[in-house]
């Protein structure tokens, strides 16, 4: 556990223990795991070369408690 870290940053990458810890456990979004999935497009639909990026991102209710517990 990384405890000098105050909140959470906003970077590519997500802790699923971090996220796991601030999640609600009833939360409709995320199921209480504190993740959830993006989707980025990216590249040109047109030209038929679109890309799809999937990555992991903290849910709301971990953004919330984040802010709350800080
Ligand atoms: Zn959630």
């Amino acid at each position: 556990m990384k405890e000098k870290e105050k909140g959470l940053r906003y970077t590519h990458a997500v802790d699923p223990d971090v996220a796991e810890m601030y999640a609600k456990g009833n939360c409709k979004l995320c199921q209480g795991r504190g993740l959830v999935r993006i989707e980025h497009n990216f590249g040109d639909p047109i030209r038929n070369d679109s890309q799809v990026a999937v990555k992991a991102d903290y849910c709301q209710c971990v953004h919330k408690a984040a802010k709350k517990y800080g």
